[in-house]
């Protein structure tokens, strides 16, 4: 069978500076080819890093004979707690494989910084072997050896590349070891390899937040020697038989310290997660730890989850129903108030139909899931939530991921692929932005092309429109996404989430919506407070006027204070930057009595962390303004 090699380069060119982005190689059968290319494309596209403005991907033919074959390294993990640590584990796995001068090996590292090849070094003379000091040696051609099934897998897996490559440059001639740091300042993990001490992993290299990295190929052996061994290792085509996958797929590997690391690097790089409690009802002010709060971060955009007629809704439900459903909606789980609210919800969005599911989170899953069927494309937009892209996972559909609101490269995407069947997927309101999705372009192109528009509401229901219909009253049309989906634990007070559109769809989707059909439905308290939540949403739409007046009042506050956002719903994104300092800035807050949420990667991308604050129609615009006024000040001492 006749191989490929496969090798993607992907830049960005800022202020004049060409940054790399993203590199990857694979070696491949030709029926791989095509969807490992668009993955490396879409990856160069998508990365945390930026997004790429230079791609290059290289196909050559790797004929049978040109191939070797290496056994991968077998993996171990040295613990270490800190970089002088890391520095002694060098040094004695360096002594195993016969080199006693480890510590003046290591003095030279700091001379591979910003270097994007590796260096090779003579072990006994300590003489820079590589005949352009600059570019260092590249070790490449090379992929873990895959049956025919698992080439089409398409996800880069950082580890197993890492193996990968330590296994063909130990395989090299008159090479005694490779040491490796990461360049990257998060992660701390480096390795030593060699064929005696396979491929070692030491948990810490260096401190955290270091931006310096490197690598160094060992040689010992004769000058004449040096050009076959370079040759080795940049040019011969290397498969590599029985790479692990991941930590986890090493037979000896402890699970929990597996978990443990994962846990230690969120933590080293200001993104470890923890749950904050509140000990009162979620309105404006809210009580925890004993101290009163501003509540700057809730989805009760409306104010309504401890709003009388709510709780007593909720309460006489109770009474009459009990507390919990009993079942899926297709067995024993339906109460007449499952109908009745799906009746009032279809009422408000204008739809014929209406399918409620657990949560919205749910929903989004249910419904792409079941729309993504095998023969179909999802657009869908690079901002959007979670649970979509989760949808667009489970789904047996492509996923095409479309720029941010960009309409021209949504419609080029779908000339591309001209799919028979397919759906375009944007949040109304970005949860982590709150600009809205280009509602009208994006239904003139769903019919331009046969596709179905679908819109998630989550945020725009009860907040944008003159009387919070969402994203199709806000541009004042009269048609309607065809599928628009919302939930009921934002401005609706309660949990729950829902579907609305034409009876065909409705039918379709409790046929197929796997979420839909295997859970248990909604309990009687959580549908009679929504319900009611959505009655008084009806009664009162000067709720919502209050809402986005509020909005408007803060960003012109922060503005005031030296502050710039902007915001078209009741999400006001106040771009930080960096994870540690965004979450200093809600900690800090937070003691001075405002409760805001700090957003970080992965949630958004990398280097874009924020403090995300939202307005209820509850707050006064006079603790608004004072608000304002503290993060900024809060902001500024940050600085
Ligand atoms: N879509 C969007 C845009 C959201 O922000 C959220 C919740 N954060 C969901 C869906 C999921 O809804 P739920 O919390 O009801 O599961």
């Amino acid at each position: 069978m006749t191989l490929y090699s496969m090798k993607m380069r992907a830049s960005r060119t800022e202020n004049g500076k060409s940054e790399h982005i993203s590199g990857a190689e694979r070696i491949l059968p030709e029926s791989a080819l095509i969807e490992n290319a668009g993955a490396m494309i879409d990856r160069a596209l998508h990365h945390a890093k930026g997004r790429a403005d230079y791609i290059q991907v290289k196909i050559e033919e790797a004929r049978t004979e040109e191939i070797g074959y290496v056994e991968a390294l077998p993996v171990s993990t040295v613990e270490t707690e800190n970089a002088e640590e890391g520095r002694k584990a060098i040094i004695s796995l360096l002594r195993k494989i016969g080199i006693e001068n480890g510590d003046a090996v290591l003095r030279k590292f700091h001379e591979t910084y910003n270097m994007r090849g590796a260096m090779l070094l003579d072990v006994d003379t300590l003489e820079r072997l590589e005949p352009d000091p600059a570019r260092g040696i590249r070790a490449t051609y090379m992929d873990a050896e895959h049956g025919e099934n698992r080439a089409a897998c398409t996800v880069k897996n950082h580890f197993q590349e890492a193996i990968v490559l330590a296994s063909k440059v130990s395989s090299a001639p008159h090479i005694l070891a490779e040491i490796c740091v990461s360049d990257d300042p998060g992660y701390v993990t480096g390795y030593v390899a060699s064929k005696k001490t396979g491929y070692v992993r030491i948990t810490r290299l260096k401190e955290k937040d270091d931006p310096n990295g490197g690598r160094i190929f060992l040689y010992r052996g004769s000058r004449n020697d040096v050009p076959k061994t370079i040759a080795y290792l940049e040019k011969k085509k290397i498969l590599v038989k029985n790479a692990p996958a991941s930590p986890s797929s090493m037979p000896s590997a402890d699970p929990w310290r597996v978990l443990a690391e994962d846990i230690r690097r969120r933590k080293d790089s200001g993104l470890y997660r923890t749950i904050k409690t509140l000990e009162s009802a979620q309105s404006a002010h809210v009580r925890a730890k004993g101290h009163s709060l501003l509540m700057l971060a809730s989805n009760s955009y409306l104010g309504l989850i401890d709003h009388p007629r709510v709780k007593r809704a909720a309460a006489e439900a109770v009474q009459r129903f009990g507390g919990g459903s009993g079942g899926s909606r297709l067995t024993t789980g339906s109460l007449p108030i499952h109908d009745e609210l799906e009746s009032a919800i279809s009422r408000f969005k204008g739809t014929e139909a209406t399918l409620l599911f657990g949560t919205g989170y749910m929903a989004n899953v249910g419904i792409l899931s079941a729309l993504g069927r095998k023969d179909a494309i999802i657009f869908s937009d690079e901002l959007n939530h979670a649970s979509i892209i989760d949808g667009c996972r489970l789904a047996r559909a492509r996923t095409v991921i479309y720029r941010h609101a960009d309409m021209r490269d949504l419609e080029a995407k779908i000339r591309a692929v001209r799919p028979s069947f397919g759906v375009i997927v944007a949040d109304a309101v970005f949860s982590m932005d709150g600009d809205v999705a280009p509602l009208p372009e994006i239904i003139a192109l769903a019919k331009k092309y046969g596709l179905l528009s679908m819109v998630d509401e989550a945020h725009a229901t009860g907040v944008i429109g003159k009387t919070g219909r969402g994203l199709a009253e806000h541009f004042g049309l009269k048609e309607k996404p065809d599928v628009v989906m919302g939930t009921l634990s934002k401005a609706l007070a309660s949990e729950g989430g829902f579907v609305s559109g034409r009876q065909l769809l409705i039918d379709y989707l409790r046929n197929t919506a796997r979420s839909f059909i295997f859970s248990t439905s909604q309990s009687p308290a959580t549908l009679a407070a929504a319900k009611e939540a959505l009655a008084i949403l009806e009664e009162e739409p000067e709720r919502v006027a209050r809402l986005q007046e509020n909005t408007r009042a803060f960003v012109d506050a922060l503005a005031e204070n030296g502050v710039e956002t902007s915001s078209e719903s009741a999400i006001v994104p106040i771009i930080v930057g960096d994870e540690w300092r965004a979450l200093q800035a809600a900690n800090q807050l937070y003691d001075e009595g405002i409760f805001l949420s700090a957003i970080r990667y992965p949630t958004v991308a990398k280097g874009s962390a924020r403090l995300r604050a939202a307005m209820m129609a509850t707050h006064t615009e006079d603790e608004l303004r004072a608000a304002a006024a503290k993060i900024a000040a809060v902001l500024q001492r940050l600085m």
